[in-house]
């Protein structure tokens, strides 16, 4: 159930570092070639910062400082917020709303072990309508875990795909969930 779940269940593992002397521009360029939404900004091997899609817009685009000159050190978001990775969910997005932040950085004693943002929370809370487990889904980028078939169903109601195989109409509004298409779990990635 979801009041199990620990910061460590869901978090984005892919960590992308550049140094504080590194530009916005090389930031934007990573990002996109990557398809991620933030980076750790580091100085001598430690992680200092972070700079995030919203702040390349915020702070270069709508202000024009030149993306190619203008260093991370100038426009990250710094002090990181950290929780522990096995703090709840429910804790991190408490910690979120306090320090008003959409991304923590998830620590394991001295280890950053992943970036929690606010898309990871929404994603990990798809449950299935029939059996109340969570479905999961490549937007979590959880290495250990497979996305999962599911389906939706016209009333919004979702279903692992094994589960709508069983039930054959959905429990919710009793429409046939047989000759509905299943999408690739792949193509859910940005949620
Ligand atoms: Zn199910
Ligand atoms: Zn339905």
């Amino acid at each position: 159930m979801s009041g199990a779940l620990r910061v460590r269940d869901i978090i984005n593992r892919k960590i992308t570092r550049l140094k504080e002397s590194a530009s916005v521009k090389e930031a934007a360029d990573l990002m996109l070639k990557n398809n991620i939404g933030s980076i750790l900004v580091e100085k001598k091997g430690k992680s200092i910062g972070i700079i995030t899609e919203r702040d390349v817009v915020k702070k270069i685009v709508a202000t024009g400082l030149p993306p190619t000159s203008t260093k991370l050190r100038d426009v990250m978001s710094s002090p990181l917020i950290a929780i522990d990775c096995n703090a709840s969910i429910g804790e991190a997005v408490q910690l979120m709303l306090r320090r008003k932040v959409r991304r923590l950085i998830a620590t394991d004693g001295e280890d950053i072990v992943g970036i929690f943002t606010e898309r990871d929370i929404v994603g990990s809370f798809w449950t299935c309508t029939w059996c109340h487990k969570r479905i999961r889904r490549s937007s979590l980028l959880v290495p250990k875990e497979k996305p999962e078939f599911y389906i939706t169903c016209t009333c919004g109601a979702r279903y692992h795909s094994p589960c709508a195989n069983q039930i054959v109409h959905c429990h919710e509004c009793s429409s046939s969930l047989i000759e509905m298409d299943y999408p690739d779990p792949e193509e859910t990635l940005s949620g």
